[in-house]
């Protein structure tokens, strides 16, 4: 292969990674400022028989118990209980005020579910409408996979995990809107099976930041009696100043993000469901890059204050995504404990001048392998080695940017250390 075929394979890259992450859809019925929530600790929703015989479903003996781990995934963390049933009903409830009183999860190819995946919400993988009241109160919740879209429960290439898809539509269903955090069950964007050469089964584990949304609503489940306390407080803003802020935790001990949230236009924020402990608090606007804010002490039913007059920074956000295997994307990259990984991270401007870093103390960035990989002008890319610990917990940890010792920027979540093996490893560390 000659030097002039380089270009190209580079284009064809970055081609594949922009048709790699699909946006997720959630659609509401009715009005309502309040927080949605299921008035009662008990959700029933049936799975349609659709499931049985879909031809879009590889794996589909193996559907209803993915559906069943995906309903135990919340159930197991907060006080919330999804009880399933299966039924012979095929279609989502069309819009209005009410629905027709069951909670349905479908994938039936028939036309009131075709009209969901029409227009911008035809490359999504599936949609939940919510039906609720003026206080808040859910009454129905209907979930759409996208009929035309291969779904898998076994890892097949090019399709949808089944069970992540789930996870995150059920995270709707109890009123869950979506997570600013790489990595998280929430977060808006979803690959299909096959992105970094992967399969897409991270989002089958609940992240901090999904396990607090749920405890903030419902509460923690019976057996972990120690959570859960509270953050509220207010960030530095310049007058004008429209850029989104977000706020985020990282547990002092372990580095691992603990939930993040986006401050209102005041720059006040509340994050609930938190796991008590010690952390370390920051801010991200898309203008501005990062900022840190200070220590703080969670403790159970406290909720404790944090005002900042940090946030804004005078700095300019820099990074935009992450990567592995030569693919860029917007998807946290996910790695295991004991091992060593090549991880991308792209960005504008020059990040040559720049020190990376991991927020857990067990996660190693190998400064001798640090490369620039060309990617074209639109973006920079630096690729290095991690070398990630035997004692590092399962968790989501944020990608650092620093000038001068300066936190500058970071992507949040960027690294999922979790169980599911990645057989990528750099090498043994
Ligand atoms: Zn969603």
């Amino acid at each position: 292969m000659g030097l002039k075929s380089q270009p190209l394979l580079i284009l064809t890259m970055l081609t594949l990674v922009t048709a790699s992450a699909f946006a997720y859809e959630l659609q509401t019925t009715g009005e309502s400022g309040a927080r949605l929530r299921w008035p009662g600790a008990t959700v029933e929703l049936a799975v349609s028989e659709s499931f049985d015989e879909s031809s879009n479903i590889r794996g589909a003996d193996q559907a209803y118990e993915a559906i069943a781990r995906a309903a135990r995934a919340w159930s197991s963390v907060a006080g919330i209980e999804i009880v399933l049933s299966r039924s012979k009903e095929l279609s989502v409830s069309p819009p209005g005020r009410r629905g027709d009183g069951v909670s349905l999860i479908t994938i039936a190819q028939t036309p009131e579910n075709l009209l969901l995946f029409t227009g911008p919400n035809s490359g999504r993988p599936a949609v939940t409408r919510l039906f609720f009241d003026k206080k808040g109160r859910i009454l129905e919740a209907d979930i759409v996979l996208n009929p035309y879209f291969s779904t898998s429960t076994d890892g097949s290439l090019g399709s949808f995990d089944l069970e992540s898809t789930l996870v995150h539509e059920l995270g709707h269903a109890i009123g869950l809107g979506h997570s600013a955090v790489f990595g998280a069950s929430m977060r808006t964007n979803v690959a299909r099976n096959g992105l970094y050469s992967l399969p897409f089964t991270s989002a089958r584990t609940l992240s901090r930041d999904d396990i607090a949304g749920a405890r903030a609503l419902y509460g923690p489940d019976d057996s972990d009696g120690a959570c859960c306390g509270s953050l509220s407080g207010s960030v530095g803003r310049a007058p004008g100043d429209e850029s989104e802020v977000f706020v985020w935790l990282e547990e002092k001990e372990t580095g691992a993000v603990g939930s993040m949230t986006r401050a209102n236009d005041s720059g006040e924020f509340r994050i609930d469901g938190l796991e008590p402990g010690a952390y370390h608090v920051y801010s991200r606007d898309a203008a501005h890059g990062a900022a840190y804010l200070g220590q703080i002490e969670v403790k159970k039913d406290v909720n404790s204050e944090l005002m900042s007059k940090a946030g804004s920074t005078a700095g300019r956000s820099l990074l935009s995504g992450v990567g592995f295997n030569g693919q860029l994307s917007t998807i946290a990259v996910p790695v295991n404990a004991g091992r060593s990984f090549k991880i991308y991270v792209s960005g504008t401007g020059v990040l040559t001048d720049l020190e990376l870093g991991i927020s857990a103390p067990g996660i190693e960035v190998d400064l001798s392998s640090i490369e620039f990989p060309d990617y074209g002008k639109e973006v920079s890319v630096t690729a290095f080695v991690v070398d990630v610990e035997g004692s590092v917990p399962e968790g989501e940890y944020t990608l650092r940017l620093f000038r001068d010792g300066e936190l500058v920027d970071c992507i949040v979540g960027a690294i999922t250390v979790e169980r599911l093996p990645n057989p990528w490893s750099h090498r043994e560390p």
